[in-house]
């Protein structure tokens, strides 16, 4: 026999009664992000690899070792996006969408990191990502975190947690770094190797370390909030105060620096327990930087990515999708005539009821079998047509799910029937 081919390790299927579920929730945040007036931007899944390395950082995990880049045809370095910031900074100064006035976007769809594939960590998983360009002030950090709150709050999920840091400016960011510095390499050989090799090259990424055995000597590093320059001090304050004012909670957390390295001033993550070690579901933060770095005008801007894989698998961890059916009526037909008939009845069907899903039998079979088929199918109602429905021109209605009798119909009278049914 032909061996069947695999999808590739870390890249998941999203089968059919998954799709439901991701599509409630994917429904949610569309609504959510209208509400703040935010307009979508569909961005292409290869840019150049150039872009990413600019963007994001040499020394950052993503481009040292989890980019999935390959030369074209052309013999152009290409990359599959790992993360949707920069191809969206990429197309609004290519498109000046800028100068149009055009400065809350936000995209949907997969990304691309060659990491060791488990729970919550794929190779392709999926982000929402939101940008909000040209704002400097906190107040923009602070709608980006309440329209996060107003997610969760939709979705009806409860005991996300919010941890904020600012990073301050680039200026203050160097001092802090000469403290770090000093300090790991006083501590220098309790450092693992990646961290040794981070503290020439990037040493705030150390921070960022996930290796247990780091940890308490990490917690005694110096804190980069100890060395934030007066404005960015300022910047934080206010953000804090609008947190406070409507009442969202957090934890400041002067480890989190968020593993890319465009991030200025404010950083946040919402994280949970309950998801394992892939606990962080959104993060984000401001990066003032990146557009000037990307050959645009200095700009201020912030956003934040948020995890679908991880946010869709909460959700269902804790009940709070509840399984979706597919189809509302089967159309049952038995017989020569009845099959004939049934495709035209159908069709009348979808235009007099423009919001019904019905699914029709094909490939025939005698009544039981076609029951059955109507059963496995979800639907609500059998609708049935067979010879006596068809000389005497009425549907035959058979309630699935509930002890109603069945009923006959008129044709003519079926569409008002159905509409009042779906209504109830
Ligand atoms: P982590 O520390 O978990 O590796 P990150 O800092 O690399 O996360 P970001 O680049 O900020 O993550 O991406 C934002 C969000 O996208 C994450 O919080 C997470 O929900 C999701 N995400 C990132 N990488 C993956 C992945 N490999 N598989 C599934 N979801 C992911
Ligand atoms: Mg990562």
């Amino acid at each position: 026999m032909t061996k069947k081919i695999q999808a590739i390790r870390g890249m998941n299927d999203i089968l059919p009664k998954q799709t439901k579920d991701w599509q409630k929730v994917e429904d949610t945040l569309h609504r959510v992000l209208a509400n703040y007036g935010y307009q979508e931007i569909r961005l292409p899944l290869l840019e150049m690899t150039d872009l990413f390395q600019r963007s994001i950082g040499e020394v950052t995990d993503i481009v040292e070792k989890e980019m999935y880049t390959f030369q074209d045809l052309n013999g152009d370095s290409l990359t599959l996006r790992p993360e949707g910031t920069a191809s969206c900074v990429r197309a609004v100064l290519q498109h000046n969408l800028l100068t149009q006035g055009i400065q809350r976007l936000w995209y949907y769809g997969p990304m691309f990191r060659h990491e060791r594939p488990q729970k919550g960590r794929y190779r392709q998983f999926y982000q929402f990502g939101v940008e909000a360009l040209g704002v400097p002030g906190p107040d923009v950090d602070a709608e980006l975190i309440f329209m996060t709150a107003r997610f969760w709050q939709e979705l009806g999920l409860k005991g996300l947690q919010l941890e904020l840091n600012s990073l301050g400016s680039p200026e203050s960011r160097t001092n802090y770094r000469e403290a770090l510095v000093a300090f790991f390499t006083k501590h220098q050989s309790a450092l693992d190797e990646d961290s040794q090799r981070r503290m020439r090259t990037n040493p705030l990424r150390i921070l960022d370390s996930k290796n247990p055995q780091i940890q308490d000597l990490i917690n005694e590093a110096p804190r980069i909030l100890d060395y934030l320059d007066d404005k960015s001090r300022e910047h934080f304050d206010l953000l804090q105060n609008l947190l406070n004012k409507v009442g969202i909670a957090y934890k400041i957390n002067p480890r989190l620096v968020r593993g890319l390295d465009y991030y200025t001033r404010t950083v946040f993550e919402w994280t949970t327990d309950q998801l394992g070690a892939q606990g962080t579901v959104c993060a984000g933060g401001r990066y003032d930087g990146l557009i000037a770095q990307l050959g645009g005008n200095t700009t201020p801007a912030a956003g934040f990515a948020l995890g679908l894989d991880r946010l869709v698998a909460l959700l269902k961890d804790k009940g709070l999708i509840e399984s979706q059916t597919s189809v509302d009526a089967y159309l049952v037909a038995v017989g020569i005539q009845a099959e004939k008939q049934a495709l035209y009845l159908a069709e009348e069907l979808r235009t007099k009821i423009p919001t019904i899903r019905l699914q029709t039998n094909y490939n025939g079979g005698n009544f039981k079998n076609q029951l059955k088929k109507a059963d496995r199918s979800g639907a609500r109602w059998a609708l049935i047509l067979g010879e006596d429905e068809i000389t005497q021109n009425t549907v035959g209605i058979k309630d699935l799910r509930g002890t109603q009798p069945q009923q006959f119909i008129p044709w003519n009278k079926l569409p008002d029937h159905i509409n009042q049914q779906l209504k109830g």
